[in-house]
């Protein structure tokens, strides 16, 4: 049923957008003393250092590196890196104790297309207008100001309870992708700063972190016929860090 009226859904509004008013590697140990960046595909040493607020020579040092070659899969000690601001609020919720590692294969970022909202007011909007019994479509939202704060990252249901997405036309993709959504239209508008770095954290986080690096990093129209995220979504930028 939730497959149905996803593709009406998607019907009304495939090409504006997603149809909704409505979507590293950090590994830390005890109270974040130690990070360990899992180096993904295209990565160097400098877009890692980057990343942390850290010096490359600080990353070498910490891990006996002597040239400048790092390698895909390899585990980086971080020195003294820790949880980005937008992530560390939610960095608990996300820990979740059933975290089903071997079913997330792809992240997936979307828009609202709309100028404002937060999870809840999308839960609501899908279990009513969409007969989306489980609620919310994604796992996550990034608020831009609106109803949460900017950058704000809220945990949804379905990452709770490790349930697939309703994010997508796909069954196949929405059974085993996160969907990650920024509230605002960026056909139209651009997404904030905080926003980009919540979502980068929040990539960061589960990507390279949680899931060893073993997923891929898609923006909605790279997988199907849409505008979303809208054309001022930087899927270019997000695609170097995140392969
Ligand atoms: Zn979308």
């Amino acid at each position: 049923m939730e497959r149905r009226t996803f593709i009406k859904q998607l019907t009304l509004s495939a090409l504006t957008a997603c149809a909704v008013p409505a979507a590293g590697t950090r590994l830390l140990a005890g109270d974040g003393a130690t990070t360990i960046h899992v180096v993904s595909s295209g990565e160097t040493l400098s877009h890692i250092a980057r990343r942390y607020g850290v010096s490359v020579a600080a990353i070498k040092g910490a891990n006996g590196l002597r040239g400048d070659l790092i390698r895909v899969g390899q585990r980086l000690r971080i020195p003294g890196g820790s949880s980005g601001s937008f992530l560390a609020a939610v960095r608990k919720q996300i820990d979740v104790s059933n975290f089903n590692r071997a079913r997330w294969k792809n992240i997936i970022a979307h828009h609202s297309a709309t100028g404002n909202g937060n999870a809840e007011i999308f839960d609501r909007f899908h279990r009513r207008h969409r007969n989306m019994p489980n609620g919310l479509g994604y796992h996550f939202i990034i608020g831009n100001g609106t109803n949460s704060g900017d950058g704000e990252i809220e945990v949804g249901a379905r990452w709770t309870r490790q349930i697939q997405g309703g994010h997508v036309r796909s069954l196949a993709y929405n059974n085993n992708s996160i969907g990650i959504c920024l509230v605002g239209n960026f056909e139209t508008g651009r997404p904030s700063s905080n926003q980009i770095e919540a979502l980068k954290e929040l990539v960061t986080y589960l990507k390279n972190g949680k899931l060893g690096g073993s997923c891929r990093f898609l923006v909605h129209r790279e997988l199907e016929t849409t505008l979303c995220p809208g054309r001022h979504f930087p899927a270019r930028e997000l695609h170097r860090l995140f392969g």
